[in-house]
């Protein structure tokens, strides 16, 4: 995965970067847009990415997951009532089994190819989906607001 500066709004290599260490973040290319526009809110990711792997024993079916690491606790109303299939929950257990606790936002589904839409394609649907969501839902800089009393 590719470090992206939130600040600057481009891939780059950490030891190259100017910005403060906390604005470069894992991205995939995907998910670039959904990255800008949750920071342009004021929710702040520390890492934004997809997944897609055939389901075992099936030609057809795909399951593709977005998962989006976040730097605070964000009330879980801030970005209103989430569309179908996208939810919050917090990871609590590490690679090494140390206890964290690290809230993330994620999207889960088992995708049948319909010999039309590839399973790319259906990622950057869904990714431009919760894009336009986040761009209708609510007032962006009434959002931003919010979370700039609760975390600067
Ligand atoms: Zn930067």
């Amino acid at each position: 995965m590719d470090l992206y500066c939130l600040k600057c709004r481009k891939y780059d290599y950490r030891n190259r970067h100017k910005c403060d260490i906390l604005s470069l973040v894992p991205v995939t290319r995907q998910c670039r847009t959904l990255a800008d526009k949750l920071f342009e809110l004021g929710v702040e990711p520390l890492s934004v990415a997809h997944f897609t792997q055939p389901v075992v024993g099936s030609e057809y079916k795909y399951i593709i997951s977005i998962h989006i690491e976040l730097r605070h606790s964000y009330p879980v109303d801030i970005l209103g009532d989430l569309p179908i299939k996208w939810r919050w929950f917090t990871e609590t257990i590490s690679e090494d089994h140390t206890p964290l606790s690290i809230p993330v936002l994620t999207y889960y589904e088992t995708y049948c190819y319909d010999g039309v839409k590839s399973v790319d394609d259906r990622v950057k649907q869904v990714i431009d989906g919760f894009v336009d969501y986040l761009d209708t839902f609510r007032d962006p800089q009434a959002t931003k607001s919010i979370l700039m009393l609760m975390y600067d």
